[in-house]
């Protein structure tokens, strides 16, 4: 059988390395065609020969040289630059791991959508704030989008196709992040450090603030409305420290079906890349008589309003969504630079919400890049008005 060839958009980052190890394990079944990154060149180079990548793209177009003299006698193609990373993004691949972080991949998962095969999206971003542009790409392709985030990727291996009008409502669950525990007060004080160890996961930067934040959860939320066309009614959340049942899906006959596995990335990745076969992972397996205790709780809105202000976004329509994704960037990256406080993200994602965005038809590309560009100005600027 000839082996399938894959593309990973955002290869040196936490899902793009977890893609990196399977492709190497199961290297007779995957050949591997364009391997992209941002600015970790030393990483790139490393996974480019270890994997006999056909194409490097760094998106960092400075770093052209430094590239091209690692990758000097192999047989590798390279480039750089944000166009270069378009261009690339549509090359030829049975199947496309989305992995950049944010909506910086939303331009990168709309070329390899549009050009079509499977692709397997983590980048939830793109969906968040541009989801029905991402589908309607897949439709005209026949590109088949496969979920990666570990509770949509759960969801969509127990989800009945054929029954999708019997799903009384799914449920995603929450590890609750590093603060669960913690008081109100003392969140208030937590530091970057403190937030981006997360108990569960590891993961990129970003994403662990929003766990710790739970907005993560809130983008999950609407990521699971763009995925599965279900109304915010019809998709809870429920905290479940252990991470093990990753999403349930109740059906009107009182039927739950849920998924579980141990919390290790590789598992829906390898999901994504094998489906609709199954492969051997070299990820740990759950063993069931470990299950001693799982347990589940409501989220505390109070502690972790980000989750009822996404919840509004995605009733309020797809301009404040792009709002919400974009002043959420803005505000976690301020965090992580010790600028704003922990629960200043949360004040500053909700003050941009106030925007009226009804002037904005978010339904071509630039109109969603352009309502993305003004909030991240405006939250800059807000920012720096109210913490200096
Ligand atoms: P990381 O920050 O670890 O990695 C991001 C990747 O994207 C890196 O390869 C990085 O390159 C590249 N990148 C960053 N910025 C840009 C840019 N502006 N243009 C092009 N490439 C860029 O992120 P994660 O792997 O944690 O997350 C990736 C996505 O997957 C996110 O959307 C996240 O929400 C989602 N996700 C992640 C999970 C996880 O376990 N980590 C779980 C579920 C979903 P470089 O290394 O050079 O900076
Ligand atoms: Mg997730």
């Amino acid at each position: 059988m000839s082996k399938k060839r894959v593309n990973v958009l955002g290869s040196t980052g936490s899902v793009g390395d977890n893609t990196v190890s399977l492709l190497e394990f199961h290297s007779d079944k995957f050949e591997v065609g364009v391997l992209t990154a941002q600015s970790n060149v030393k990483k790139l180079v490393e996974q480019a020969i270890k994997l006999k990548a056909k194409h490097a793209v760094i998106g960092d177009e400075s770093l052209y040289d430094e590239l091209k003299s690692s990758l000097v006698g192999q047989d590798i193609e390279i480039s750089a630059g944000r166009r270069a990373l378009l261009d690339a993004s549509s090359e030829r691949a049975d199947t496309t791991v989305c992995a950049i972080s944010g909506f910086a991949g939303l331009e990168p998962v709309l070329k390899a959508t549009e050009r079509g095969g499977r692709i397997a999206i983590a980048n939830k971003e793109p969906l968040v704030a541009a989801g029905s542009l991402v589908k309607s790409a897949a439709k005209k392709s026949g590109a088949v989008i496969l979920p990666v985030d570990s509770e949509h990727n759960a969801v969509f291996q127990v989800l009945e196709q054929d029954n999708q009008s019997s799903i009384d409502f799914i449920t995603l669950t929450a590890s609750g992040g590093p603060f669960l525990k913690w008081s109100l007060e003392d969140i208030k004080q937590a530091t970057p450090e403190q937030a981006v160890a997360h108990p569960n996961w590891a993961m990129g930067r970003k994403i662990s603030v929003d766990s710790a934040t739970l907005m993560n959860k809130g983008l999950e939320v609407i990521e699971a409305h763009v995925l599965f066309d279900l109304p915010d009614e019809k998709i809870k959340v429920v905290i479940h420290p252990q991470s093990t049942i990753h999403a349930f899906v109740s059906y009107s006959d009182g039927s739950v079906l849920s998924h579980l596995g141990a919390p290790d990335m590789r598992i829906p990745i390898l999901h994504a890349l094998s489906w609709p076969e199954r492969l051997d992972t070299n990820a740990p397996k759950l063993d069931p008589t470990s299950l001693s205790q799982l347990d589940f709780e409501e989220v505390d809105l109070e502690k972790f309003p980000a989750l009822g202000l996404a919840r509004t976004a995605l009733k309020e329509g797809v301009g404040k969504r792009i709002v919400l994704n974009a002043a959420n960037e803005i505000a976690v990256s301020a965090f992580l630079n010790k600028q704003i406080g922990f629960m200043d993200i949360i004040n500053v994602c909700s003050e941009q919400m106030e925007a009226d965005v009804s002037a904005y038809a978010v339904e071509t590309l630039d109109v969603i890049i352009a309502l993305d560009n003004q909030t991240r100005e405006k939250t800059k600027n807000y920012i720096l008005e109210k913490h200096g």
